[in-house]
């Protein structure tokens, strides 16, 4: 091998976790660390305005992966289109900055599951210290961290209406705070990564700044790494394209992964970490027979139920401004489970354009948050440039219509309650008229879409398909970690950005540890 530069530690994916783990090996470490990241700069100005229409834009733009996934079969063969951040601060540069921790029980479940050291205790310090929470330190929330994390100011009058319909239906509500003691069944206004001056603060801004410059970092843009380099079981470098030209650096300490739930085990498949007889059939040389690499693939999934509203709102600048966490069903063992349905409500026409009208509008979207269908995500050939399959199998599950159907109901009851008498109009979708399961059925398999929260097809564990230990080291092969949504081994209940980078967190305490 030809390595033309050699440093301590490389970093591969500028996203979530990506820059959150440079920032503080850089700053706790007296190391070299190289960041290779496969989108551009993110100096596009549409990335940092906050307004709805700016963050549209990123969607399907040059600082999108630009993926779809395979015909799902329970969603009408409907190719869903799934946007991935491909530029400086991967996700967290076109995402929707809504900023939720997830449940307790989520990663008391990770635990539960073999994987020390992740319990929501455990997992608790690592968000508190990335977090510089507007509203001031407490048990649950930190300051003076990098990332700025702000309450909704100003939601409209029909989003306070949902708070207070929540009330009426015996949630909690009132300055409810989901990352607080208790996320469930407690109405809210979603909190928000943005910078003080009111711009998006992706983890670019929040982790990269800061060490811009620093003489010990060093990262590069539109640098797409093709394979990961071994010398027998090790990882020692890895391989990347820039402009058109191939280059390979060595890594004299550890090689990280943190290239997202499609990149990452793409990448780990190229390099010959995966199932040997997939890897067999694309011609790729195996390294280690990893057959959960790709598995596991799990998403959030939404859809609306819109109604016309009989008075003007403000324009949000957030795509949900408020929401609730609850179950929706009563057999289910609160002590060990995390809520399954998410909402998101908005005074905006969050439907499919067909049900849209020329009027006010306001939106409520129920979401599958503990879906209990699996993916995976596989090689369509051994050439890097090619995007990955992805399977997601959205509502394979009975389970999981259920859950969204009952969500349709939860809208009603809503919306039926007295704080809504002023602001209800028809119901746009998919209408009071639909109402039986085979009709709600039908509605959700015609629109249901992802919340872009695709996870696990790197888990964490100690079964057969787990590929990486609680230390986040892939099995099997020496010096190289994953670090990113692809490590989850059940998704969160809720946005997975703060998860993500308190995951990143931890790796970055284990790999200074190890140091
Ligand atoms: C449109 C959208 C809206 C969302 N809204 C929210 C929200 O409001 N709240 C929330 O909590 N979550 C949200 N999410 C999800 C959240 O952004 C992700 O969970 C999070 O970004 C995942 O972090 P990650 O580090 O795993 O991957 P990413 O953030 O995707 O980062 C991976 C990075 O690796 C780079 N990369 C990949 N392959 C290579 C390679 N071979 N070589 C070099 N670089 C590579 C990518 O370009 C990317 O920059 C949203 C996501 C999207 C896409």
């Amino acid at each position: 091998m030809n390595f033309e530069h050699t440093f301590d530690y490389i970093i591969v994916g500028a996203g979530a976790a990506g820059c959150v783990i440079a920032y503080r090996l850089i700053k706790n470490l007296g190391c070299s660390v190289l960041l290779l990241e496969a989108g551009n700069p993110d100096n596009n100005p549409a990335i940092h305005n906050t307004d709805m229409q700016s963050m549209t834009s990123l969607w399907g733009s040059n600082a999108d992966w630009g993926y779809s996934t395979e015909p799902e079969p329970s969603l009408g063969d409907r190719r869903i289109s799934i946007a991935q951040g491909k530029v400086l601060g991967g996700g967290t540069s076109i995402n929707a900055m809504m900023y939720i921790r997830g449940n307790r029980r989520d990663y008391d479940r990770w635990k539960y599951l073999g994987n020390e050291g992740w319990s929501y205790q455990e997992v608790l310090s690592y968000f508190k210290k990335s977090e510089d929470y507007e509203g001031g330190e407490s048990a649950y929330h930190g300051v003076g961290g990098p990332l700025h994390v702000i309450n909704y100011r100003n939601p409209a009058p029909v989003s306070q209406a949902f708070v207070s319909a929540a009330m009426e239906l015996g949630y909690a509500g009132n300055g409810w705070d989901c990352n607080g003691e208790q996320q469930e069944n407690g109405a809210f206004f979603y909190q928000s990564t943005r910078t003080q001056d009111n711009r998006r603060c992706s983890t670019a801004v929040a982790f990269l700044r800061p060490i811009f410059g620093h003489p010990t970092f060093t990262v590069a843009t539109n640098a797409q790494v093709t394979r990961l380099l071994f010398a027998k079981q090790r990882a020692i470098g890895v391989e990347y394209l820039q402009d058109g030209n191939f280059h390979q650096v060595k890594a004299e300490s550890e090689v990280i992964l943190s290239c997202g739930a499609f990149e990452s085990p793409k990448l780990l498949m190229l390099s010959g970490v995966g199932s040997a007889e997939h890897l067999q059939a694309h011609g790729i040389p195996l390294i280690v027979d990893l057959p959960g690499v790709g598995k596991n693939l799990q998403d959030h999934l939404l859809f609306g139920v819109g109604y016309r509203c009989k008075q003007e709102q403000p324009v949000p600048n957030l795509l949900s401004e408020a929401g609730l966490f609850t179950y929706t069903n009563s057999n289910i063992d609160l002590s060990t489970n995390s809520p399954n349905l998410q909402f998101f409500f908005g005074p905006v026409q969050f439907v499919e354009p067909q049900y849209r009208v020329d009027s006010p509008g306001f939106t409520f979207a129920p979401i599958l948050v503990q879906p209990q269908s699996r993916g995976t995500v596989s090689l369509i050939s051994n050439n890097p440039k090619d995007l990955a399959v992805l399977r997601p199998n959205y509502l394979q599950s009975e389970a999981d219509l259920d859950v969204l159907i009952r969500g349709v109901e939860l809208s009603r009851e809503l919306v039926n309650t007295r704080p809504f008498d002023e602001f209800r109009g028809e119901e746009l979708a998919p209408g009071i008229a639909v109402t039986g399961k085979a009709e709600l059925r039908a509605y959700i398999c015609q629109v249901a879409s992802t919340v872009w929260h695709p996870v696990g097809t790197c888990k964490m564990g100690g079964d057969n398909d787990a590929v990486v230990n609680p230390l986040l080291q892939v099995y099997g092969v020496e010096g190289l970690r994953v670090a990113d949504a692809s490590i989850m081994p059940t998704i969160t209940s809720g946005n997975t950005n703060a998860p993500t980078i308190a995951i990143a967190e931890k790796a970055a305490d284990m790999i200074i540890a190890a140091r």
